[in-house]
């Protein structure tokens, strides 16, 4: 079992030595209320609430895949990651194994984040096209990313009681940006579920019946007098660019829509 101690020097590391730790479902509920973004990303970055996760994570931190054999891997939950007052969020599934849970950054060092930041790149929102590791110098403009789920799952499979069990991260971190956010980019009906459940969650209007998840799909969720459009992009999996399904003109229409929204 491996992963990197909080504090110890990884780029971009939100937490410390001192950092509170979550060690059961009611321990997340409790510390991802009432603190600011930075310190949700710091406890989130520790959290250890699901056995099964915590165990994968760090067993794959510490086996490795051979073409990274020499490095050392993140084997923590990664935080959300881009602008504290994104116009933007993108929401994923989870970090992948070889990927974030190596890099110890969203959608950092594979093929599925190859697809996103170069199309994040191409539609302005990003100010390199290449995301290979935590101190690569890559930004984001007025973008966020997150996942839902913020461990690395077997087989990339949380189960509905872990994904009940971090909830509370990405509604705490969704509630703390929400001012500024203009559009939500779900990727994949896993993202796009999550959004919505998410937003009602913090207390948003979501259309009746519930808006189904398509590439392209567009719904707008609604409180008060403030609304937000919610984008569906099929996910850049490896499953769906190397069949096709998703293509680089595909992902930039979605991209680039959620740009002129949240550039307006
Ligand atoms: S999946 Fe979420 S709740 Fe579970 S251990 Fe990871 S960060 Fe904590």
């Amino acid at each position: 079992m491996s992963s990197v101690p909080p504090g110890a020097g990884w780029p971009g590391d939100p937490a410390t030595a001192e950092t509170p730790v979550a060690r059961t479902p009611a321990q997340v509920r409790r510390l991802a209320r009432g603190v600011p973004l930075a310190e949700v990303d710091a406890r989130v970055s520790v959290c250890r609430a699901c056995p099964r996760l915590v165990r994968w994570r760090e067993e794959v931190a510490a086996t490795k895949r051979a073409a990274f054999a020499h490095e050392t891997y993140w084997g923590r939950p990664v935080p959300g990651w881009g602008a504290a007052e994104p116009r933007i969020l993108v929401v994923g599934l989870a970090p992948a194994a070889h990927g974030a849970n190596r890099t110890g950054r969203i959608f950092t060092g594979d093929r599925s984040g190859d697809w996103l930041f170069a199309s994040l790149h191409r539609v302005g929102l990003a100010n390199q096209a290449t995301s290979v590791r935590a101190d690569d110098g890559l930004a984001l403009v007025d973008t966020r990313v997150v996942a839902t789920v913020r461990c690395a799952p077997p087989a990339n499979k949380p189960s509905v009681e872990e994904r009940a069990t971090c909830a509370p991260w990405i509604e705490a971190e969704v509630g703390l940006v929400t001012e500024h956010v203009r559009v939500v980019v779900a990727l994949g009906a896993y993202g796009w579920d999550a959004a919505l459940r998410t937003y009602a969650a913090l207390g948003w209007t979501v259309a009746r019946p519930r808006p189904r998840f398509g590439h392209g799909a567009e719904a707008t969720l609604v409180s008060g007098d403030r609304s937000v459009t919610l984008l569906g992009c099929y996910h850049p999996s490896q499953q769906n660019t190397f069949t096709g399904t998703l293509t680089e003109e595909m992902i930039d229409d979605v991209l680039g829509r959620a740009a002129a929204i949240g550039h307006p």
